[in-house]
């Protein structure tokens, strides 16, 4: 069934998500641990408020991090409500960056000042933008430049995400959003299905333009919260 669809490509995304998470929560625990190491020792009470400080910081990190984790890997209840995807873009590239960088991609942000809300519900939106960003990163093995930008259009908001990949072949692109269709040997050919679902709920539209060899271009336009 469609929703049996939808939960199996969530967990498949957020398996992958894992192992970018845990390297991402490695570096703080790391520097926690080498403080406490420090503590255990520290005769002389030389340790300062600044290291506090920083152990405090970073378990703070990792809770975020955690939490945000969690809210993608729990299915829930769908509420719309005004959405600030300045904010939502922000929290979702905390999470991919580990993975970004794994590949060596290097993630630029380009957003308008002051982009109006949206009506929508935020963690499915987050599903949508971690498809779309996983895909790019995914088309740039040997790394690149990942473009996110976030604009305020005419009618709407847009977020465009553009690489530096593989590209996807002319007679392809009609086929993009079908269920199960992947190029990869480990696809399972259902984020976009997925998210082009979750844009329609929320009355917005995909484009994708491509040019093989050169990079794509994935551009979301969502409406207005009050239109
Ligand atoms: P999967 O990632 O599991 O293959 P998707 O539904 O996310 O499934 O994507 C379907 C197909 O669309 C991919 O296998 C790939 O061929 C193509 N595609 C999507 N995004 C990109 C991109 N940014 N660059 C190149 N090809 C892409
Ligand atoms: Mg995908």
């Amino acid at each position: 069934t469609e929703e049996m669809l939808r939960r199996s490509e969530k967990l498949t995304a957020i398996g992958q998500l894992a192992a970018g998470v845990a390297h991402e929560i490695r570096n703080p625990l790391t520097t926690l641990r080498g403080f406490i190491q420090l503590l255990q020792t520290d005769a002389d009470r030389s340790l300062s408020k600044e290291h506090i400080d920083i152990m405090l910081s970073e378990m703070d990190r990792i809770h975020f991090i955690v939490s945000e984790f969690l809210v993608l890997a729990k299915p829930q209840a769908v509420r719309f409500q005004q959405v600030d995807l300045a904010e939502t873009l922000r929290d979702l590239i905390v999470l991919m960056q580990a993975q970004a960088m794994m590949s060596g991609v290097r993630l630029e942000l380009k957003f308008d000042k002051d982009v109006p809300a949206i009506e929508g519900e935020p963690n499915q939106l987050k599903q949508v933008f971690l498809n779309i960003l996983k895909n790019a990163i995914e088309a740039m093995p040997d790394g690149g430049r990942l473009l996110i930008e976030l604009k305020t259009g005419q009618e709407g908001v847009v977020v465009r995400c553009t690489d530096e990949g593989v590209g996807i072949p002319a007679e392809e692109l009609p086929r993009l959003g079908e269920p199960f269709y992947t190029s990869k040997p480990n696809g399972n050919g259902l984020g976009l299905m997925v998210s082009q679902q979750i844009i329609s709920n929320h009355k917005g539209v995909i484009r994708i333009e491509s040019e093989p060899g050169q990079g794509t271009c994935v551009e979301i336009r969502l409406p207005l919260a009050n239109s």
